[in-house]
């Protein structure tokens, strides 16, 4: 078997989501674990929040929250985008609770059968994305009370939690003032929640009832100062290890392209993981480096799809090493923040984008024993 792997520490995960339960209590923790828990296994995540005090789940697709239902994970599970009207059937009989902006959506919702778990109102209070005006959002609520539908929840999403503070706060006015009109029309007993991980740590007045943080469960801040309020602890490893080496003259150029001459005689090492399974192409030429042994060493040469080439000098490596392309190896890290700076983008971006390819090794406990 090919020696490239992700780890996952899920101590980690435990650790972090204990702490945003602890900060943002008495609102509730929500965890958001789509697209496969951002790369880390959504089934694993979801049940190491559940044991860490986590009082939902949000995923983006029916199938994710089939999946979890499938794991045997019995918390809320909260759609944050409308299911198309064909799953509408399956949300129900999974118990998933569907987000709703269209009227549309409702009715096929209140055909397919009892609505047993209640649905969550999207508003758009100025993300753009998905969610209905204020206006519809009061109307869709009164005609879901008339069908006999629980309203379980009323949500909105930040564009800019991060980055931008009056407007973040005039999303939350927004969001407010349009509770504040559905419970005029006669809803009550709805939940409110706006946040994200930005919005969790940098706007504590825009909590509501509950958060739906993703990023920082696994050990990722979404901007530098949210740093200064929790200490969250990175979960993923990427992992794998030199399977060829050579000793090539000054002036080889290794790799696609020919891009780069070695400046000296120097050892070329092989690593057999490539942009295939998520090393940005784009680190070729952007100071990409790797760790080996703890130290830091720079890639030699473009990184093609199932392998990376790396310039390790004079230094005693041989057939084997451990190669850490992603986290902590001895007092060494390469952060997914040092990815995304490199290739202009953003974290999220790149531990999602560590493919299937490359299996999962949970390291911190077995999930489930709770
Ligand atoms: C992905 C997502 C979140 C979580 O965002 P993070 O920044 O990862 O915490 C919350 N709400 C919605 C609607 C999302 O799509």
């Amino acid at each position: 078997m090919r020696p490239s792997w992700v780890e996952v520490d899920l101590d980690a995960i435990r650790t972090n989501v204990a702490g945003f339960v602890a900060f943002v209590a008495p609102a509730e923790l929500w965890a958001v674990v789509k697209a496969d828990g951002y790369g880390h296994g959504d089934v694993p995540v979801a049940m190491a929040a559940a044991e860490s005090g986590a009082s939902g789940l949000c995923v983006a697709l029916v199938e994710e929250g089939i999946r979890l239902r499938e794991a045997g994970l019995d918390l809320p599970i909260l759609l944050l985008s409308e299911p198309d009207p064909e799953d509408a059937a399956e949300v129900l009989a999974w118990r998933l609770t569907p987000t709703v902006y269209r009227h549309a959506t409702l009715e096929v919702l209140r055909a397919a059968g009892e609505v047993v778990t209640g649905i969550a109102i999207k508003v758009d209070t100025g993300m753009h994305r998905v969610g209905a005006t204020s206006d519809q959002v009061v109307e869709l609520a009164r005609r879901a009370v008339q069908l006999g539908v629980a309203v379980d929840s009323v949500w909105t999403h930040f564009a800019v939690a991060e980055t931008d503070d009056p407007f973040t706060e005039e999303q939350t006015r927004r969001f407010d003032q349009t509770c504040r009109a559905i419970e005029a029309a006669g809803v009550a007993g709805f939940k409110r929640h706006l946040s994200n991980t930005a919005g969790t740590l940098l706007h504590p007045g825009s909590r509501g009832d509950l958060v739906r943080v993703g990023l920082g469960l696994f050990g990722l801040l979404p901007s530098p100062p949210c740093g200064e309020l929790i200490e969250v602890i990175p979960a993923m490893r990427v992992v794998s290890h030199v399977s060829y080496l050579q000793r090539l003259p000054a002036g080889s150029r290794p790799s696609y392209g020919r891009r780069r001459p070695l400046t000296a005689e120097s050892t070329v090492a092989t690593v057999p993981i490539g942009y295939a399974d998520g090393v940005p192409r784009l680190l070729s030429n952007r100071n990409g480096e790797v760790l080996i042994g703890g130290r830091r060493f720079p890639l030699a040469g473009t990184v093609t799809m199932d392998q990376i080439l790396v310039d390790v000098g004079d230094a005693d490596v041989v057939v084997g090493d451990e190669v850490v392309l992603l986290g902590t190896q001895g007092g060494g890290e390469i952060p997914a923040d040092e990815w995304a700076e490199k290739t202009d983008t953003i974290s999220y971006e790149i531990v999602c984008g560590i493919g299937p390819r490359l299996p999962r090794r949970y390291v911190g406990g077995e999930v489930g024993r709770a």
